[in-house]
């Protein structure tokens, strides 16, 4: 594999700080070229020593303006904000942008960096929720290289490494359940503490709530539309717990592949790294000499209205995913504070949906303010 040079954006977050460990395992394969941070200024002046950037972004103002007085930052450029992104997304230095920001807040680098014909590694999932469209046009116009870093994704893109478009008949996407998947008890008494207690991964909080919703599988559905460019037809969800069976390819002979690993991102990340190639590590493997059973089974609409939410709002309009990721996005923030039911997020994400159901947008500039429209309307009282 010939040396790359990476910019990871959101290298504090679960996925950068797993995309680093990736980077020291291999030394001989990688430099990085920039790393950025919200607001984590003491995670991301250890990654600065370990892993020695030319380039910082802190996207948070107060926490920009400590990091440019501190000493672990002496030999390094520490740029601010948005713009700051956007340098280093289209940076001549770095070949590989890792999108591992959480939320919306992550697109508009994205972007950047496909106008680059950069290859990027996403794991910024609500990229291409919300501009999805634009974003895959952005990619193929520039020569970008999208490469998935989700692990159901990544298993698809794995699955379907020398087969054509035209032999696929459906995709599969798998789902852990969350931890709620055999709760009796009422959903409206969940806790935060008790939705963020995820049964086989460990991420962010964000996409750990989206997982106890279902939300996120949702999410992932409309990521998969765009990356594979299939109908939403052509995309199934079937819960499946214990989390090694990543994803499933059909294809149009009745022939079914699955890519299968622990429940780690390591293997994905590096894929996407890697791709076309891969490379030695020690990441966790599937003990295969021991008895083991596993349950496939259709996930529960019912108990879990996000992911109808979401293949509603696939089938609506281009627009549309974006409201429900915005509306999500805000709910789940309102959810993490106490501040609303954990069933109140799909009933925000309805709220919006329904108020916003004729919203138009003709390019992704145009997306980012339905994104704040929803944002405005969900912040006034309910009427
Ligand atoms: P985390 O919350 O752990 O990390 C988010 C990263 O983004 C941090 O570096 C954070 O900085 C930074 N960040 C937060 N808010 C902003 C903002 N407004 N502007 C710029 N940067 C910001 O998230 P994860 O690593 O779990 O997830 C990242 C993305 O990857 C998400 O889209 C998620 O859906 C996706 N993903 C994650 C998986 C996982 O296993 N974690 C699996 C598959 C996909 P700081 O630390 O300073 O706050
Ligand atoms: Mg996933």
């Amino acid at each position: 594999m010939p040396r790359q040079t990476l910019s990871v954006l959101g290298s504090t977050g679960s996925i950068g700080v797993q995309t680093l460990e990736i980077v020291r395992q291999r030394p001989e394969d990688y430099d990085v070229y920039a790393l950025s941070a919200h607001r984590n200024v003491a995670l991301l002046a250890a990654q600065t020593a370990s892993v020695q950037p030319k380039v910082v972004v802190l996207t948070d103002l107060a926490a920009y303006k400590e990091a440019v007085k501190d000493p672990a930052f002496s030999s390094v450029r520490v740029l601010f904000g948005p713009d700051g992104l956007d340098e280093i997304a289209a940076a001549p230095e770095a070949d590989t942008i890792v999108a591992a920001i959480v939320g919306v807040a992550g697109m508009q680098s994205v972007a950047v960096a496909a106008r680059a014909g950069k290859r990027i590694a996403l794991a910024n999932k609500e990229t291409l929720v919300v501009g999805g469209r634009w974003i895959m046009d952005l990619v193929s116009t520039h020569g970008a290289t999208l490469l998935p870093v989700d692990s159901e994704h990544s298993a698809i893109f794995q699955v379907l490494q020398g087969e054509p478009a035209h032999r696929v008949a459906k995709l599969i996407l798998t789902a852990s359940g969350g931890p709620f998947r055999t709760r009796e008890a009422s959903f409206d008494d969940i806790r935060p503490e008790d939705a963020l207690r995820h049964p086989n991964w460990e991420m962010g909080a964000k996409i750990t709530i989206d997982s106890a919703t279902l939300m996120n599988k949702g999410l992932e559905v409309i990521e998969a539309r765009w990356l594979f460019d299939v109908h939403p037809d052509q995309i199934e969800v079937v819960v499946h717990p214990p989390s090694v069976i990543h994803s499933m390819v059909e294809f149009v002979d009745g022939s079914t592949k699955a890519q299968l690993g622990p429940p780690s991102m390591l293997v994905p990340i590096q894929y996407a790294l890697t791709w076309p190639d891969r490379t030695p590590a020690n990441h966790p493997r599937v003990d295969w000499t021991k008895p083991t059973q596993w349950s496939f089974s259709p996930p529960d609409l019912t108990r879990f209205p996000c992911l109808s939410l979401a293949f509603q709002a696939l089938r609506q309009s281009d627009e549309a995913p974006g409201v429900l990721n915005a509306a999500n996005e805000v709910a789940v923030a309102a959810f993490l504070r106490g501040e609303i039911r954990f069933t109140d997020i799909p009933r925000w994400v309805e709220r919006a949906l329904t108020k916003f159901s004729a919203v138009k947008a003709g390019n992704l500039s145009d997306m980012l303010e339905v994104d704040q429209s929803v944002r405005t309307y969900l912040s006034e009282p309910a009427t």
